[in-house]
């Protein structure tokens, strides 16, 4: 069971219901506290058998706000009843999971500075606040380029404050590298944020999981797993969530299948709903490495752009896409970044879309 408290609820409304809970036996409470983009929403859990256990006291507590049975497993990321919010949350000033969707585009892996600088630089200029920078590469050969490593963090973060870039996504492979983001982050005075990402490969790499879920300076990127199904994913999330930490996006970016062909994977974006509808998590997209290359449709859109299309006008409000200034120079994944020209028409294309799911959203009958 769930007890959602009013944002503006004193703490003896807590203390109320902990009270309450206490008089039932076998259940113990649990506080959680989401840190949203306007409010931060407070939830007692009540843990063990609780079947027995009646709504109505709880409910008459001033300052609750609602009280859920929970029978389904996403306890904390899931959604549970008509009312529960998507919890947006702002990190280091840029709002994920809002109105505004966000654009994090930028290097699948880090090779050189100058091509840090004018991927940021392209940002800058069309007032993006987010990017991607891959510094720790997890690659199907040993042999392939790794990435740079925390060798390069001093200088991706110095060119993020000078281009006032205010979020990286950039994922960890290893918990070790959350202490070593911090570390250089400190060094450069904090001129950017830095949100941690969960690679597809990594979905199920519980102890790692359990690290960026234990820490709350940084928000988590969680890409689903390419080989396992949707439920194996939200369940790995929960993790993340179940160790404290609840600012999470989910991002879907394809399955694993040569039935995707001529597509690196299936592009699994008739998921952007179903996400929605089972969890409050804001939900992301990967066009790039779901897609995999740049073939254009007969209107001269290419098949990155569309399931962009695809996601955006099923709610999706974040977009996580490659670029690169020379894709053929690129160290990872080159065939499938879009060159800087790309991004002014992404952004006109993005917003297109969202005025479309706009619209599209007034036809359903519940707003939101
Ligand atoms: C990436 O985004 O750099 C990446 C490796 O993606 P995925 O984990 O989805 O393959
Ligand atoms: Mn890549």
């Amino acid at each position: 069971m769930i007890v959602t408290l009013d944002p503006e609820a004193p703490k003896s409304a807590v203390d109320a219901v902990v009270a309450q809970a206490e008089r039932y036996q076998g259940v113990t409470t649990k506080l959680y506290e989401f840190v949203g983009a306007g409010a931060t929403v407070r939830e007692v859990h009540l843990i063990g058998s609780t079947r027995a256990v009646p709504v109505e006291p709880f409910e008459a507590i001033p300052g609750v706000r609602a009280v859920s049975r929970v029978s389904v497993k996403y306890r904390l990321i899931g959604r549970h009843g008509k009312d529960a919010q998507t919890h947006a949350f702002d990190h280091n000033g840029v709002t994920f999971g809002g109105e505004k969707v966000q654009i994090i585009a930028g290097l699948c892996a880090v090779d050189t500075r100058e091509h840090v600088d004018q991927m940021l630089a392209a940002l800058a200029r069309e007032g993006l606040q987010a990017t991607r920078m891959g510094a720790y590469k997890p690659r199907t050969s040993p042999y392939d380029f790794q990435g740079l490593g925390g060798a390069c963090l001093p200088w991706v973060f110095e060119l993020c404050g000078k281009h006032g870039i205010k979020v990286v996504a950039m994922e960890v492979t290893d918990a070790r590298h959350i202490e070593e983001i911090d570390r250089a982050l400190q060094d450069a005075g904090r001129p950017t944020g830095v949100m941690l990402q969960i690679g597809t490969r990594n979905t199920q790499a519980f102890e790692l999981l359990k690290a960026v879920g234990q820490q709350q300076q940084f928000p988590v990127l969680f890409k689903r797993g390419m080989g396992i199904t949707l439920e194996e994913s939200l369940n790995a999330c929960e993790y993340v969530a179940s160790e404290g930490n609840g600012r999470i996006i989910f991002c879907l970016r394809g399955v694993k299948t040569h039935l995707g062909d001529p597509h690196r994977n299936l592009v699994d974006f008739a998921h952007v709903p179903v996400v929605r509808r089972q969890t409050r998590l804001p939900v992301c997209i990967d066009p790039s490495h779901s897609v995999g290359r740049l073939d254009a449709a007969p209107d001269g859109l290419t098949d990155v752009f569309h399931v962009i299309g695809q996601g955006l006008i099923t709610g999706a409000t974040a977009v996580l896409v490659d670029f690169h200034p020379r894709p053929q120079a690129a160290l990872c994944d080159g065939p499938q970044a879009l060159t800087l020209d790309q991004l002014p028409r992404l952004i006109r294309y993005a917003e297109v879309v969202q005025r479309a799911y706009r619209e599209a959203r007034a036809i359903g009958e519940i707003a939101g």
